[in-house]
């Protein structure tokens, strides 16, 4: 994909000043939405809201948001489903590495920003402010938010935190950069509650997400002389949990912590409409030397060098196969 003619990248000065004269906005993050892409699109209409600028924000899906994020304000207030038409509004896109993210190909917006911190993301906007060196898109809102004067409350910054928080790891990961310490200390100075976001994000899991995350272990398999770390969860595993497809988020994080694996991947088996077989496939890279996000290229996904995800339309054998394959071609 390339980008929008005359589409240029911006600084976050010049988007903060473009915020300030909006009248109607469009805010849209990606399908299956993590702390990430929700963090950016309530801090970005709680911005909006305090600007006087109309906004509405657009999740694609229609699936519940993960259990241990549905504390975040405005939520009620995102339209699902279909892509709104944009109007006269410029469309901000947040945390998406394409328009395919948000179902926003042929979009007909008149201003498109593009705010992601994806490195294969193709500038796709007219205005781009991309930084693959940024944890988490928060943090770029966040250097805009700075930047630009912009209005920056305990409840913004919130939600600017859980998307640091959760991107980072919990500020473990390999994007845990001073930067990132650095918003985190601003926001904490601004009176946002960190244990409190800790309660809420990470010791309130549905028994059925414990449940979910059991089954995973239980169905772990080590390929590749254990190098490779594959947990297959089913349609019956939901089923008989009682887990929604929401309660996967950072299932992978255990499977990641075995000793030797460096890449662990999560398949979620899901039936499409058409009753075809299909797989959510989540790719992490322990060490960073296997770049998954090459890996789920392959499949016409994409994300990071350390974590990435595609969709396989075919069976489960035959998905694990061809991803050992892949893997095993590049170690
Ligand atoms: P997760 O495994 O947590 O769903 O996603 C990990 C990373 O890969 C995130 O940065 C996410 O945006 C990206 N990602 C996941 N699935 C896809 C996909 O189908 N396409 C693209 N382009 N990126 C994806
Ligand atoms: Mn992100």
């Amino acid at each position: 994909m390339t980008g929008r003619a005359g589409g240029r990248r911006a600084t976050p000065q010049e988007i903060g000043a473009r915020m300030k004269g909006e009248r109607r906005v469009l805010l849209a993050v990606h399908e299956n939405p993590d702390g990430d892409a929700l963090g950016s699109i309530v801090a970005a209409g709680l911005v909006m809201e305090q600007l006087g600028v109309a906004w509405t924000g657009f999740v694609p899906g229609r699936e519940p948001f993960p259990p241990e994020l549905t504390w975040l304000p405005r939520l009620g207030d995102l339209v699902r489903g279909e892509l709104p038409e944009a109007g006269d509004a410029t469309l901000y896109t947040l945390d998406c590495a394409s328009a395919a993210r948000f179902g926003g190909e042929g979009v007909g917006a008149q201003f498109w920003v593009n705010i992601d911190h994806h490195p294969d993301n193709p500038l796709y906007g007219d205005f781009n402010l991309v930084d693959a060196g940024a944890s988490s898109t928060t943090q770029i809102l966040h250097g805009v938010l700075r930047a630009a004067d912009l209005p920056l409350n305990a409840e913004i910054g919130t939600c600017l935190y859980v998307g640091v928080v959760t991107d980072t790891g919990r500020f473990q990961f390999s994007n845990t950069t001073p930067q990132a310490h650095r918003m985190a200390a601003d926001l904490q100075d601004l009176g946002v509650d960190v244990h409190e976001v800790y309660r809420h994000v990470y010791e309130n899991v549905p028994i059925a997400k414990v449940r979910l995350n059991r089954r995973a272990f239980e169905n772990l398999r080590l390929l590749l002389d254990g190098r490779l770390a594959v947990s297959v969860l089913s349609v019956k595993d939901f089923r008989e949990t009682g887990a929604e497809p929401g309660y996967t988020e950072g299932v992978i994080d255990g499977i990641r912590t075995i000793a030797g694996v460096r890449v662990a991947a999560l398949v979620r088996e899901r039936l499409t409409p058409t009753g075809t077989p299909e797989l959510r496939v989540s790719l992490r890279s322990t060490d960073g030397k296997i770049d998954v996000s090459d890996i789920a290229h392959t499949w016409g996904g994409g994300g990071h060098v350390r974590a990435a995800g595609y969709t396989f339309h075919g069976r489960t054998e035959e998905g694990i196969a061809q991803l050992e394959r892949e893997v095993a071609a590049r170690q």
